[in-house]
């Protein structure tokens, strides 16, 4: 069987499910169309289905080693601005991450693994995920048993930062781990006239912001990375009232665990000292949103072995600050996260993910069905 020919022949059925998806976006845990259309065809191909939400977990095949191969299905609150004939039909609601085509891939891999599972020499888990979109879906997959018995995992992003068609294969960190945090400084409110009778929230929200900013420049190793991004700031109603409060938003980024933990240790001794030296008081809730996505080095050897052995082109491809929950399968499971390229600038597909105007060159989704087919024979064979 060989996975790019049987991926070509369906090629008009992969993208044909990707802009049926693509016109009727559903935002994070509401995926009940996608995740139905989804489900009716794994039974139809014979596929054991388990539901958890509106995520799917479809396993077939038997034998001692299990493959997982994931997608999610969700998509954002962004309003449409392309002019295509399968634009969005949902206002406010658009695929602008691309997880339209990492379902319809995934189906198209779905049904080639059926139609040839007597040659399946183990099992082929599926995982059609909810709410990768700052709901942590892969978390609840997780808790519905979606690892249980799995000895590897992957799973597609389309990508825009490649050509169309490369498949983008990285050991160690690709995305970063991210925290979103929510600050308070405290001080004592008055009027605008009498600074001297207030402890104004105000510069010591201004001190506290600059010093964040020495966490990157003073105290993470040049050589590593990381993020520390004050997003929003709120304070104060009138022009002669020195208010109560500031509230602070803002959101972390890193790739080392340790660097995370570094992050989160200065940003309370800041909060606490520059709070401190001016009397006031603080309260920070620093959340870890996502760990940092780190492939397998070893799957990722085996990954760039079965694209050459099926003639699959592909290239290396840049870490990227982003964060993706795929990271909690691969804290529990070897695998890797793969990238699969669909900027076109011919066909003008070159806006960023989430940008209203983000789109992907349906002509390759066929070559990450058929990577996905490959992945899931080659290492049962194994
Ligand atoms: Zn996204
Ligand atoms: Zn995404």
């Amino acid at each position: 069987m060989s996975p790019v020919e049987e991926a070509l022949k369906i090629k008009e059925e992969i993208i044909a499910w990707r802009r049926d998806f693509h016109m009727y976006p559903e935002l994070k845990y509401e995926e009940k169309r996608t995740s139905k259309i989804v489900k009716e065809h794994l039974r139809e191909w014979g596929y054991k289905i388990k539901r958890v939400g509106t995520g799917i977990i479809a396993d077939i095949g038997v034998g001692e080693r299990t493959i997982a191969l994931r997608a999610d299905m969700d998509a954002l609150p962004v309003q449409e601005e392309n002019n295509i004939p399968y634009k969005s039909k949902i206002p406010g609601k658009m695929h602008a991450c691309g997880h339209d085509a990492h379902t319809a891939m995934l189906l198209g891999a779905a049904k080639i693994i059926a139609e040839h599972s007597e040659e399946l020499n183990g099992r082929v888990r599926l995982i059609f995920q909810p709410a990768e979109e700052g709901g942590n879906g892969a978390l609840k997959m997780i808790e519905g048993g979606a690892l249980e018995g799995v000895d590897a995992i992957f799973g597609f992003h389309v990508w825009m930062d490649l050509p169309s068609g490369v498949i983008g294969i990285r050991d160690g960190p690709f995305l970063a781990g991210a925290g979103i945090f929510n600050a308070l400084i405290k001080g004592r409110g008055g009027h605008g006239a009498s600074p001297h009778e207030t402890i104004d929230p105000i510069p010591i929200a201004a001190e506290t912001i600059l010093a964040l900013q020495t966490i990157g420049s003073r105290n993470i190793d040049p050589i590593e990375s990381g993020v520390i991004s004050v997003t929003s700031i709120c304070g104060g109603t009138a022009f002669n009232v020195i208010p109560e409060e500031v509230k602070l938003k803002g959101t972390i980024r890193f790739f080392k665990p340790g660097v995370g933990e570094l992050i989160v240790r200065r940003m309370k001794e800041i909060f606490e000292g520059v709070t401190k030296a001016h009397g006031a008081s603080y309260e920070l809730d620093i959340e870890e949103l996502t760990p940092p996505t780190v492939n397998d080095k070893r799957m990722a050897d085996f990954a760039r072995k079965v694209a050459d052995k099926y003639g699959l082109m592909w290239g290396k491809v840049k870490p990227t600050m982003g964060a993706e929950d795929f990271s909690f399968y691969l804290q529990k499971v070897p695998g890797v996260f793969l990238a699969l390229g669909i900027r076109n600038e011919e066909k003008g597909i070159v806006h960023p993910h989430h940008h209203p105007k983000f789109d992907v060159d349906e002509e390759v989704l066929h070559l990450g069905t058929a990577m996905e087919v490959a992945l899931a024979f080659e290492f049962l064979r194994e």
